[in-house]
């Protein structure tokens, strides 16, 4: 099933057909905590005995019913504790979509259905230290990845709208490998960030590329230009002006 993507607001009941699929397709699962680490993020534990026994990689994502099977946003979770039945999301609210809404509006207690966890980047072929590249959607896929039991170690690099509200939350949530560029309407900040690229290539990391399409676009075109092999790259676009509810 692909929970569909498109929709101007949430829906206010789920239909019957829209039950229907919610309870055969997706996992039950009850808001317990939320921490609101920083303007903006919310830190969301989602628990229930659904979630038990779930194989999760870090990496993978989850699309969270947003009151109806047929509207759905994507978050990653940053740990899966399949024996309790327990995952955590950093969610990023920045505007007045369903995903933005549901994460402003949710209360601890609140249920809540959700699909997957699914593959979503494919990093099985990337060898040795990895840099990862992203924004305010992909610091809970670079905590995921602080968690994973690679041999190599990751690096992170956010363009965020607000570099000193990220660099508290970082520090709140014990995040010490991540670089922060702040935005700028001209798009300068992508010279800086490219301008860190030929250190990385150097040093023969590999290379995730996550967050708003144009961004992943132009690193990923500056990559090529640096002679990094397509096998060092793996992409994944967490959203794009204009598009709603990607996944
Ligand atoms: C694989 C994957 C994993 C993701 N993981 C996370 C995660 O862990 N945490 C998280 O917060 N988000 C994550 N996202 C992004 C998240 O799904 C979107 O930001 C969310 O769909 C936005 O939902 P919305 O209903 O508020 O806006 P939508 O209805 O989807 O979009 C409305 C408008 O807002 C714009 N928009 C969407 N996202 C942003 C943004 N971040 N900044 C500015 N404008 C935006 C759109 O272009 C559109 O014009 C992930 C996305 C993908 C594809």
């Amino acid at each position: 099933m692909s929970a569909a993507n498109s929709s101007a607001g949430m829906a206010k009941a789920p239909s019957r057909l829209s039950k229907a699929l919610l309870s055969v397709f997706m996992k039950r699962a009850v808001v317990t905590a939320i921490d609101d680490v920083a303007d903006g993020f919310r830190l969301v534990t989602l628990e229930g005995a659904a979630l038990r026994g779930v194989a999760w990689a870090p990496g993978q994502k989850i699309q969270i019913a947003m009151g109806s099977a047929f509207v759905a946003r994507t978050f990653t979770p940053i740990d899966w504790d399949a024996t309790v039945g327990r995952t955590r999301i950093l969610g990023y609210g920045h505007g007045e979509g369903p995903g933005s809404v549901w994460l402003r509006d949710i209360n601890i207690g609140d249920d809540c259905d959700l699909f997957g966890p699914r593959t979503s980047l494919d990093t099985r072929r990337l060898t040795g230290n990895i840099a990862m590249f992203g924004d305010e959607t992909s610091i809970g896929l670079g905590l995921a990845f602080a968690r994973q039991n690679r041999t190599g170690s990751t690096s992170c690099f956010y363009e965020v709208n607000d570099a000193a509200t990220v660099e508290r939350m970082n520090r709140a949530l014990d995040v010490s490998n991540a670089t922060v560029f702040e935005r700028h309407e001209d798009g300068s900040h992508l010279a800086q960030m490219a301008g860190v690229l030929p250190e990385l290539v150097r040093a023969g990391m590999s290379f995730v590329l996550t967050g708003k399409a144009a961004t992943v676009q132009q690193l990923h075109r500056d990559l090529k230009r640096l002679g990094v092999a397509s096998n060092l790259i793996a992409t994944k676009v967490h959203w794009a002006p204009g598009k709603t509810g990607m996944d």
